[in-house]
């Protein structure tokens, strides 16, 4: 992948071969104030940011920086970045398009409101006996009655739910353990700077002591030449 055919901004999608009519790439700036301003605004927005190649398309700056020629004015700093979501699975999440009328009224209850809703529920209903008409590869045979299917993919997606909690369970502790981590080494840093002002100390006495010791040595030269 060039640099220079594809907005550096890692969110944004737009390149060279796909960019929206008025749409254009701009290079970033050469002289040492504005890319000071520049890295600045782009700090973690770009994966790569090769100074002398990137380029960064006109979404990420306002209007008022374009002339009438929709050249970009020399004091531009890019700061529009529309956290897009990656196309794939967000597009299709009920959570981001809430469509059918069931979506719009789950997308209005709590978490437990819900849970609490899908165990009543599950409470009033019969649970077949899904064993009897699964294949060892979780093929459903031929004669399955549909509630039975129905059966097998919820129970799917109770085991999808069991592992994410799961997984969000040993994200938090990873967390918490780059936490302390992170409060470990601030803590050490902070002892090592207080040794080294320490040390800092230490030589000043030692320069002082030295000067004073040489002070003395010239008088004492200069009273043994007499
Ligand atoms: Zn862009």
């Amino acid at each position: 992948m060039s640099t220079a055919a594809h907005c550096a901004v890692t969110k944004c999608k737009i390149t060279v071969y796909n960019k929206p009519p008025g749409v254009t790439f701009h290079s970033c700036p050469t002289n040492n104030d504005m890319r000071t301003k520049w890295l600045q605004a782009l700090k973690n927005k770009c994966s790569i940011l090769d100074w002398s190649k990137s380029k960064i398309c006109s979404r990420h700056f306002e209007n008022k920086y374009f002339d009438s020629q929709r050249r970009l004015s020399e004091n531009a700093i890019p700061n529009i970045f529309y956290d897009v979501a990656p196309q794939s699975a967000m597009n299709n999440s009920p959570l981001t398009k809430p469509k059918t009328k069931v979506d719009k009224i789950l997308g209005k209850m709590t978490q437990t409101e819900i849970i609490a809703d899908v165990k009543n529920c599950r409470s009033r209903l019969k649970e077949p006996n899904v064993d009897n008409y699964v294949s060892d590869t979780l093929k459903c045979k031929n004669d399955t009655p549909l509630e039975v299917r129905l059966w097998l993919e919820i129970k799917k997606q109770e085991h999808l739910n069991a592992r994410l909690t799961q997984q969000i369970s040993q994200n938090k502790k990873h967390i918490d353990m780059l936490q302390k981590n992170l409060d470990r080494s601030t803590q050490s840093k902070r002892e090592m700077q207080q040794n080294i002002d320490n040390m800092k100390y230490i030589v000043k006495c030692l320069q002082e002591k030295h000067a004073t010791l040489e002070e003395q040595i010239e008088i004492l030269t200069a009273v043994e030449a007499r």
